[in-house]
């Protein structure tokens, strides 16, 4: 299934020449100095295609710096008349946009908690009919890929066409290294479902923290994304929000020169050849694998069928523990990490009970 979303480019206010598209500037505008300061370092660098700033903020408890509201948005005007660089900011609310729209900035972005609402994007969307701009949407906290092809569908019937997805992580179930999970597989899926629509990764936001911004950057890349949104303060550890994943113009110039930009296909017959081959090879293993997955299903109902006939529940929990465990071992052995061997195997494991839960209940669950 394809989602049939109109879209037209994005064109210069966002899209580089020759570069993928770059969005570089402070978590939020503080000053007019900082603001200007940052936008004159950034533009020496060439390649950023529009200056971020937050006026508003959306922080997690009140109390914390929540922007410097609209006074910040003649600064942003300022950094497009002296740089020349488009103007993106964050809105949540009819009034943001109504702002923005007066001020002129080019690009405005649903953040990754309003997204979560329908009535916000809905707003939103209504509030933005009728005018040119480009609208950028970051993912919801929640990883629910739905949600956020919903909130482009009701730009797109606003008649909004300069449309763009930012990944930006999920909120972790678990304390991870990085600040939000990149869940790459949401990412992904949302440019199988919508092939034209740009994605942008922000590696700050999804990491945290200024050194491992270059390695999820260039990750980014390599998976294809459309671009990078990468926050920028020109004194980082003195940044009155994001302090620690915000890195100054100067280390942004260098991670950008280390990025490596990969060819989607490869030119050289013989070398795609070799591809070709590796990739026949993955091909007839993923079919093995569900042969082998299907037959293991096909044992998990005639267990349940068994266990129906002879009242005996279906989770018993010793057994279960020695399927894991014994399972991670030989994953670990045999050079597969634990982290993806329990993972896989509570998927097995979840399916199996759902399979023997409708045999024991004769009813049908779809999920
Ligand atoms: C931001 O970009 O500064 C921001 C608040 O983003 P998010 O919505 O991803 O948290
Ligand atoms: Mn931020």
């Amino acid at each position: 299934m394809k989602i049939d979303l109109d879209l037209h480019p994005l064109d210069n206010k966002l899209e580089n020449k020759n570069w993928p598209i770059l969005i570089a500037g402070p978590c939020s505008a503080e000053s007019e100095e900082q603001v200007m300061a940052t936008a004159k370092e950034l533009a020496t660098i060439g390649k950023v295609s529009s200056f971020r700033a937050g006026i508003w903020k959306p922080r997690t408890r009140p109390g914390a710096f929540e922007g410097v509201g609209k006074i910040g948005l003649p600064w942003l005007q300022q950094v497009k008349k002296e740089t020349g660089m488009s103007l993106s900011t964050e809105v949540a609310s009819v009034e943001h946009v109504e702002a923005c729209l007066k001020h002129d900035i080019d690009v405005l972005w649903i953040g990754a908690r309003s997204t979560v609402n329908p009535f916000v994007v809905q707003a939103i969307a209504d509030a933005v009919k009728g005018t040119d701009i480009t609208i950028l949407i970051k993912n919801p906290v929640n990883p629910d890929l739905p949600l956020w092809v919903g909130a482009f569908e009701r730009f797109n019937k606003a008649g909004i066409t300069k449309l763009g997805a930012i990944h930006r992580g999920f909120s972790p179930f678990k304390k991870t290294v990085f600040r939000n999970s990149p869940e790459w597989s949401i990412a992904l899926e949302l440019k199988r479902l919508c092939p034209n629509l740009p994605i942008i990764c922000d590696p700050s936001h999804i990491t945290g923290k200024r050194d491992l911004i270059s390695f999820m950057s260039q990750k980014a890349l390599d998976l294809d994304m459309d671009g990078l949104m990468i926050e920028t303060h020109i004194n980082p550890d003195k940044a009155w929000s994001d302090s620690e994943q915000q890195v100054t113009p100067r280390h942004l110039n260098d991670i950008i020169l280390n990025l490596i930009l990969r060819q989607p296909t490869l030119s050289d017959e013989n070398l795609q050849t070799q591809l070709d081959k590796f990739r026949a090879e993955i091909d007839q293993l993923d079919e093995d694998i569900v042969q082998k997955l299907s037959a293991r299903m096909e044992v998990a109902r005639k267990i349940g069928l068994y266990k129906k006939n002879n009242h005996i529940k279906i989770f018993q929990k010793s057994r279960w523990e020695n399927v894991l465990e014994g399972r991670v071992a030989l994953g670990k052995a045999m050079g597969l990490s634990e982290d993806f061997m329990r993972t896989y195997l509570m998927q097995i494991h979840q399916e199996s009970i759902k399979n023997q839960t409708e045999i024991m209940s004769e009813q049908k669950f779809d999920d």
